[in-house]
């Protein structure tokens, strides 16, 4: 009995699993876009809106279509607050920005002129990547009229799209690609909207004391000799330029001890003293890190290192950190209490 007893079992389970993998969209009520294309004298609109393709020409004037690339370096601002790793939850996101007053029951930015920092990886897994990039492309024009400010920093998976690696994309924009005929990563090419508006954005921003960067700074990485600005414009830069991802040089920017993917703070057991040696080197007190995973916004090597991906990505929690003064750090909660870091 047994052979065909556990035959049927392992077919179960794995009927089981693939079923568990996959995701059914139905066309009928998929809802995706803008997605805006510039020509030589027009943009092109286009919408998916209860699985129909709405396509519409806009005037040329509708949108910026060249975005200035900002400074790096910024003097001590009195309110900061951090939010990393969305992963296309935009729903928690949201419910996250309103708990703690960041934008208000409409969305609009209500942070006065405190500064949002982002700290990368809007992009795969769930299913509002566009949703929330409209959203911080908005709030960030909403801040600039309050003198506050948002930094949206790149991460690993907004260069996984930029450099045409589709492996985490949700199973919906499948179907948007298919109904657009496009490839996912021309959605957001360098004659889209928000494909230019994310090539305009930096690796790496320092406010006051406090460094912010996807993955972290390694000590690997300072030794080809540090400079933020230049940093930011050579990753800037690599985005469009395939034939290099080959080389040394590249690898040194986008491999596993590069900004956007190093995680040394968490995986490596570092001693207090490393990490007071990259903090003297980058003339920071304190690095805030997404990218890797935890339950909610993290201090490591007492408060040098803040690590802020509170696992938004699952959909059902995240939190916030704020920064008061430049040096007083709280856990903001999905609830929109704030829980101070003591040493
Ligand atoms: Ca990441």
């Amino acid at each position: 009995m047994n052979i065909i007893y556990i035959f049927n079992l392992v077919l179960l389970l794995s009927t089981f699993n693939v079923k568990g993998q996959q995701q059914i969209i139905d066309t009928k009520t998929l809802n995706d876009g803008p997605y805006i294309f510039i020509e030589k004298d027009k943009l092109i609109k286009k919408e998916i809106v209860d699985g129909n393709l709405i396509i519409k020409d806009l005037r040329l004037t509708s949108y910026d279509t060249i975005f200035r690339i900002e400074k790096s370096v910024y003097k001590k601002v009195k309110n900061i607050v951090v939010l990393s790793d969305i992963h296309g939850q935009y729903d928690l996101a949201v419910e996250l920005l309103k708990n703690n007053k960041i934008i208000d029951k409409n969305s609009n930015w209500k942070y006065n002129n405190g500064h949002l920092v982002i700290v990368g990886d809007i992009f795969d897994r769930g299913p509002k990547v566009n949703e929330m990039l409209w959203l911080v492309y908005k709030l960030e024009k909403q801040a600039k009229k309050k003198k506050g400010k948002v930094h949206f920093i790149l991460g690993n998976h907004e260069y996984m799209i930029l450099h045409g690696n589709l492996k985490y994309i949700n199973d919906k924009y499948k179907k948007t690609c298919e109904l657009l005929k496009l490839n996912y990563s021309e959605l957001y090419g360098k004659h889209t909207i928000l494909g230019r508006w994310l090539r305009s954005k930096p690796t790496i921003v320092k406010i006051g004391d406090n460094t912010f960067v996807h993955g972290g700074i390694s000590k690997k990485f300072l030794s080809i000799g540090y400079d933020i600005e230049k940093t930011n414009k050579i990753m800037r830069e690599l985005i469009d330029k395939d034939e290099v991802k080959s080389t040394d040089f590249y690898k040194t920017y986008f491999g596993e001890n590069g900004p956007v993917w190093y995680r040394g703070y968490f995986k490596d057991n570092l001693r207090d003293n490393e990490i007071s040696d990259i903090l003297k080197e980058i003339l920071s007190k304190h690095i805030v890190v997404g990218h890797c995973s935890n339950e909610k916004v993290v201090q490591l090597y007492d408060h040098k290192i803040f690590g802020v991906d509170s696992s938004i990505k699952k959909g059902e929690y995240g939190e916030l950190l704020f920064i008061k003064h430049g040096k007083k750090y709280y856990r903001g909660t999905l609830q929109g209490k704030k829980i101070r870091f003591r040493k």
